[in-house]
């Protein structure tokens, strides 16, 4: 694939070659049906046995137990920063955030219209560089459930075990849904954006446990509601077709790399190459605390703001794309999502070497 480059892109992110190969083919002419991929009637027998297969890989590869639904949702990620609260806490009642970056603290403001918010932990002060261990919080007693990101996209940091709590749990996880080996029977709700390991950006995968489908109040618009989602089978309007087919696409992928199993595995080793690099020298630093460090987005710092500019425009001018740091803290920042291969993560440690020999 002469044409493409190593994209380190946060999302949308780079995904598999073989789909965007087949999904090219099926734009144009799907299954034969002389009907492109994105012209199909969502109600069409080809389109209802892609949403099937999405979410029977999905059940399969996670483990999703039988009490839970899966839906495909519009809205991004975002939108579930309200519809949460708005669907689990509509009268009042109480629920526990961690604060770990941006995306906990969007869904704290959201949150706080519709309930009684206790932020339990924020590593704000310290440029969001760390997620706390077991003991740092506590969860109260009256809360309805404990919410927290799993992976901190823009800081590069990550729950290296997912939070214990009496309280049903409630994750985003929309930067490592399906890096790593999960059980959901803990949760009450996980929810994703699709654009980092699932496909591209229009689709947001939710996970509900069922009995959580009827608490939702009466004065809730019906879009927003998740049970019309349910009940329908995330058919209530139309859904977003070609992202939900690439989804399917991507999970079959996965499947063949050896399933969540497979792919946590090999995505252990592209991190700790990275992270090796970066801790063999003083000239690369990591922004994240060594105990809360993320196997899908690395970001670090080098010796000046100069330097990295540098850095970054060098590394694309050889086909290293997109690691540019998030503005919030700067920097650079390597995500390396499942789909991103290992291949690309051994010419960026050599990359690394090179520019830290001629830029001393
Ligand atoms: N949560 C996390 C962890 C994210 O990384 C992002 C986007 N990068 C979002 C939420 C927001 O997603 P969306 O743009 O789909 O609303």
């Amino acid at each position: 694939m002469p044409e493409r480059v190593y994209n380190f892109s946060p999302g949308p992110a780079t995904l598999p070659y073989e789909v965007l190969q087949q999904a090219a083919k099926d734009i144009v002419n799907f299954q034969d049906s002389g009907i492109g991929l994105i012209e199909i009637s969502h109600r069409s027998k080809q389109f209802m046995a892609v949403i099937e297969e999405a979410e029977q890989l999905l059940r399969e590869l996670m483990d999703i137990p039988a009490n839970y639904k899966v839906l495909f949702l519009q809205g991004g990620a975002s939108s579930q920063f309200f519809m949460i609260p708005m669907n689990l806490l509509g009268d009042g009642k109480k629920a526990t955030y961690l604060n770990t970056g941006v995306w906990s603290k969007k869904a704290i403001k959201e949150a706080n219209q519709f309930g009684q918010i206790e932020i339990a932990y924020s590593s704000e002060e310290a440029k969001f560089n760390r997620v706390p261990a077991p003991g740092e919080y506590v969860v109260a007693d009256d809360s309805e459930y404990l919410y927290f990101v799993s992976n901190n996209t823009i800081y590069g940091t990550q729950f290296p075990e997912m939070p214990k709590s009496e309280k049903m749990l409630i994750a985003d996880m929309s930067s490592d849904i399906l890096s790593r080996k999960l059980d959901v029977s803990k949760f009450g709700l996980i929810f994703a954006g699709a654009q980092k390991n699932l496909g591209p950006a229009g689709v947001t995968l939710v996970i509900i446990r069922e009995d959580l489908l009827e608490r939702t109040p009466k004065n809730v618009p019906t879009m927003l509601s998740y049970k019309t989602h349910a009940d329908n089978g995330s058919m209530f309007n139309t859904p977003p077709t070609f992202s939900i087919y690439i989804v399917a696409q991507v999970l079959k992928w996965l499947k063949a790399q050896g399933g969540v199993d497979g792919m946590e595995k090999i995505n252990r080793e592209k991190a700790e190459m990275l992270y090796n690099a970066i801790d063999s020298t003083d000239y690369y630093r990591g922004h994240a605390e060594p105990g809360s460090r993320s196997m899908m987005n690395v970001s670090f710092n080098l010796p000046t703001a100069d330097l990295e500019k540098k850095f970054i425009a060098e590394a694309a001018a050889v086909g290293l794309d997109g690691l540019k740091g998030h503005r919030s803290i700067g920097g650079c920042r390597a995500s390396i999502y499942n789909a991103f291969p290992r291949e690309g993560v051994v010419k960026l440690v050599e990359f690394m070497k090179e520019f830290q020999a001629k830029n001393p």
